[in-house]
């Protein structure tokens, strides 16, 4: 019955540190948010102690009555939210959600035809090393070389080359939203299913602030942990028609046992999801992102060589291109964690850097959204970081952490939590 702090010092250590890190530093990688105490609660409850395989009132184990309740909790939140005939809720990732979609639609040898990853979309659409590049055979279209944005026609070509069993829209990396009618169109079209990745855009498409991919397609997967505001974990989404052969490829397909505490946790994100408190988090988040895509647009930055990708966003992030700047994006990312900010490179369309430097930065405002932030913060924020791009290597660092201090100072982060 020892506390972590006695049994573990070193680990209570990384635990403690980690929080005061989260709470003095201005979280901007979009793919992260801070979850709810309740759903830290949850996942750190008695329900990692309990092995479920199987479904709600279909177990290969006793004892699960009570966890039986959560799933179900967590299914029916899941539908509601969403509007979808079915939910699978125990994908432990988004990774594993997606590889069990695949699962299901295809194949092994079946062509599958996505964003390719240099232009922002995600490891499991068929990046050559990851399970998905491994086992089907992939297409990829990309965005033009001159919007930036994913052209239908250019799709539409694509897919009539390849005839893909699966066409998959949804990306890591996109800041405006896709059309996803045109996309269920295509695939009619081709004979193909429709699989949409929305993990980064869940949390608006729960809020109504985004179009919402599930009517239009066959699957629809997503994180629960970005935009969604909950436990790091996975969810699938489907028409009737696949439920069973979705269900069937998480488990026995692709996991075992599912994580009871997360998925409870998940119920009680989704739960959150309903709110109109979310509603409003989510519109803070994409005013946000509109701010810092404007501020990022200003002249001052223009003549440091710094600019937008798309001249915007619709959505919960932005693309910095940083081709002419004198940073690349390992050296600004390095700036802004130096200054306070967290935010990571990531790689622009026809980026002539290796992956490892990159020339951009992805920035997103889910995170501080959910810390509080409104048009006032963002505005700050986004002149802290468009001032250290124009000064690059000259930025005074010092003067930058400041204005970030005052920042975090003035929206306290889980306030008396300890670990
Ligand atoms: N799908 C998309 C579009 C993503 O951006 C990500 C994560 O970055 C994933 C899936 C994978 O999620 P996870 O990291 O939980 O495996």
């Amino acid at each position: 019955n020892q506390s972590l702090s006695e049994l573990d010092p070193q680990i209570a250590a990384v635990l403690d540190g980690e929080l005061v890190r989260q709470q003095e530093t201005l979280e901007m990688i979009a793919s992260e948010n801070f979850v709810p105490r309740a759903v830290l609660q949850a996942q750190g409850s008695v329900l990692t102690n309990k092995y479920a395989e199987g479904y709600p009132g279909k177990r290969y184990y006793g004892g699960c009555e009570q966890v039986d309740v959560a799933e179900e909790l967590a299914r029916e939140r899941a539908t509601a939210l969403f509007g979808a005939e079915h939910a699978n809720v125990q994908p432990h990732s988004g990774a594993q959600a997606n590889a069990a979609v695949l699962h299901a639609l295809a194949e092994a040898g079946d062509t599958i035809l996505g964003l390719e990853l240099a232009h922002g979309g995600h490891l499991t659409h068929g990046m050559k090393l990851n399970f998905s590049g491994k086992l089907y055979d992939v297409a990829s279209y990309g965005v033009d070389p001159q919007t930036y944005l994913v052209d239908m026609d250019v799709v539409r070509a694509k897919a009539l080359e390849a005839r893909p069993r699966v066409i998959i829209a949804g990306w890591s990396a996109y800041p405006r939203q896709l059309d996803f009618e045109a996309f269920a169109s295509i695939a009619e079209e081709v004979g193909a299913a429709l699989w949409v990745d929305m993990a980064h855009f869940a949390g608006l498409v729960a809020a109504g602030l985004h179009p919402s991919p599930v009517p239009h397609a066959n699957v629809v997967s997503t994180t629960v942990h970005k935009t969604l505001g909950g436990p790091r974990s996975g969810l699938i989404l489907s028409r009737q028609e696949h439920a069973r052969k979705i269900d069937s490829a998480v488990f026995p397909g692709q996991q075992g046992g599912p994580l009871m505490h997360v998925i409870a946790a998940k119920a009680v994100a989704l739960k959150v999801a309903a709110t109109e408190g979310f509603r409003e988090r989510q519109q803070r988040t994409v005013d946000g992102a509109r701010i810092i895509a404007e501020r990022l647009c200003a002249a001052d930055v223009a003549e440091a060589g710094v600019s937008v990708l798309t001249g915007g966003t619709d959505v919960h992030l932005t693309l910095v291109d940083l081709r002419h700047s004198e940073l690349d994006g390992q050296q600004a990312e390095d700036l802004l964690h130096e200054a306070g900010i967290t935010v990571n490179r990531n790689a622009v369309p026809f980026d002539p850097r290796p992956p490892r430097v990159t020339s951009g930065l992805r920035i997103g405002t889910p995170a501080l959204a959910t810390r509080g932030f409104g048009e006032a913060e963002f505005r700050e924020v986004a002149d802290i970081i468009a001032t250290a791009l124009v000064d690059g290597r000259g930025a005074d660092v010092e003067g930058l952490r400041t204005r970030v201090k005052n920042l975090t100072d003035g929206f306290p982060l889980y306030p008396g939590l300890s670990q």
